[in-house]
């Protein structure tokens, strides 16, 4: 225990109003109050992380994406990063499925919450295959026409072959 002793910053900020009421001042290598909110988001290192845009190492954990990802915020640029970032994309199965549920007429908020997706992606994928759709229906087979023409014609045939 001597003068030279660091305090850890968080148990000092936590203990400020003991430690100056036994202490009077502050130790020399200790920070101010001040500053203790500032050094209490100080960043940790992380390894391997750094910024994308100015490459500092300065990071500070940010939360998770949606796939579950750690995020990290650049201390000096302030800008986010999601290092090993997993894809958050649906298999192309999911989105199969919530087009054929959406096509045998159930609300598209109704597909989205059975496959347990958003609704907003059940609509984006709705749309992109709407719009891939060709703007003409196409024109129904004219040889089925023709067939049943085909067809009309020798039940005729043969009825009044009967008669
Ligand atoms: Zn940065």
């Amino acid at each position: 225990m001597g003068p030279n002793r660091v305090i850890p910053t968080a148990i000092y900020g936590v203990f400020w109003p003991i430690t100056r009421h036994m202490w009077g001042s502050l130790p020399a290598n200790c920070v101010s109050p001040t500053n203790i909110g500032d050094m209490a988001r100080r960043p940790v290192s992380h390894p391997g992380v750094k910024c994308q845009f100015c490459g500092s190492a300065e990071m500070r954990k940010y939360g998770r994406n949606l796939s579950g990802t750690q995020k990290y915020q650049c201390r000096k640029c302030g800008r986010k990063t999601t290092p090993n970032s997993k894809s958050i994309a649906h298999s192309p199965q999911i989105r199969q499925s919530a087009l054929r549920l959406v096509a045998e007429g159930m609300s598209q908020r109704k597909a989205a919450r059975i496959l347990q997706v958003s609704g907003q992606s059940v609509g984006r994928w709705v749309k992109k295959y709407v719009d891939s759709l060709p703007a003409q229906p196409p024109k129904p087979a004219t040889s089925e026409v023709t067939e049943l023409d085909e067809l009309h014609t020798f039940v005729r045939s043969k009825k009044t072959n009967v008669i």
